[in-house]
């Protein structure tokens, strides 16, 4: 089974992240992020999509939860330069439909997995579950559960649920990596009054952002829950300082490299009968004119 590239990012599988301590900075490692660093990084992920396809034996989940304005959008399109497009998959996971309540909270997503030999993104996803509905639990009445709610125990049972699939997809090819993108309460304020200063960001501004920011402590505590709980060798979670925009993109393209990297990806050997294909198809082209 596929294992956690390392990282200072890579979340402890034993649940002692703690979210007040995890960075929201860039740190001066010595990590280049721009230019030769960024073209050399979109040139290996782009091989390594190819012989992904190729070999067609795993397929590749990306799973990106963050704050409003830490950058997912960005951070999913810098990944997806030199992608082969019809290789690569991605989903935005908004307020579930009636379709989608009227099934189990794994459902919408499950639906959504990629196949094997593909790249999947999921922008936002079933960790919503366990994230925007903590910090409102509201939102639960409206899921049309069978049983009385208990608060205390629904959502360490959705973790539950959750760390399990994980473990089935992994065992059966499915290589996960989970980016939390942490940006600072600081940060975001400043995108936010950019997006309402600048006419050009004003679309992006959304006064229900600015709401959500209020519950920000309730949101760190729900992602410290939510990350303790299913940050595991086969699907880990990477907390990536998300203050510095090129520097997170840098970071969440190298641990996919190393990821994809790691698990011995190869192009299929011909088989002795594809040989003896491969042998007859040359004679013929070759006599053909
Ligand atoms: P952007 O603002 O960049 O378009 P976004 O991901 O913030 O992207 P929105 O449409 O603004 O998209 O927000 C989606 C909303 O849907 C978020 O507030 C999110 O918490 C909410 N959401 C996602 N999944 C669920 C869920 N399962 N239950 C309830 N709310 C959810
Ligand atoms: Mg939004």
């Amino acid at each position: 089974m596929f294992e956690a590239p390392d990282s200072p990012y890579l979340v402890p599988f034993d649940g002692s992240f703690d979210v007040s301590r995890a960075s929201t900075r860039a740190q001066t490692d010595g990590h280049s992020h721009k230019g030769k660093y960024r073209r050399e990084a979109i040139k290996k992920l782009s091989t390594l999509q190819q012989v992904l396809a190729a070999g067609d034996r795993h397929a590749v989940l990306l799973v990106f939860q963050a704050m409003d304005a830490a950058g997912k959008d960005s951070t999913i399109r810098s990944v997806m330069r030199g992608i082969d497009p019809s290789g690569c998959q991605v989903f935005s996971f908004k307020k579930p439909s009636s379709l989608e309540l009227d099934h189990d909270f794994l459902w919408r997503t499950t639906c959504r997995l990629p196949e094997r030999g593909r790249i999947g993104i999921f922008n936002r996803s079933q960790y919503e579950e366990v994230l925007v509905v903590r910090v409102h639990p509201k939102i639960l009445e409206y899921q049309q559960l069978p049983d009385e709610i208990d608060l205390t125990t629904v959502f360490d049972e959705r973790l539950t649920s959750i760390r399990q699939q994980e473990e089935h997809l992994a065992r059966n090819g499915t290589v996960i990596l989970k980016f939390w993108l942490n940006v600072s309460k600081a940060e975001q304020k400043k995108r936010f009054l950019a997006r309402l200063d600048d006419p050009a960001k004003n679309w992006k501004f959304e006064p229900g952002d600015v709401a959500e920011r209020r519950h920000w402590d309730d949101y760190m505590a729900a992602y410290e829950a939510a990350l303790n709980g299913t940050s595991r060798p086969w699907a880990p979670w990477y907390a990536i300082p998300a203050d510095d925009k090129p520097y997170m993109q840098a970071r969440v393209a190298e641990i996919i490299i190393d990821a994809l990297q790691s698990i011995g990806l190869r192009y299929p050997e011909p088989s002795a009968g594809d040989r003896v294909e491969f042998a007859e198809s040359r004679a013929e082209l070759c006599a053909d004119d």
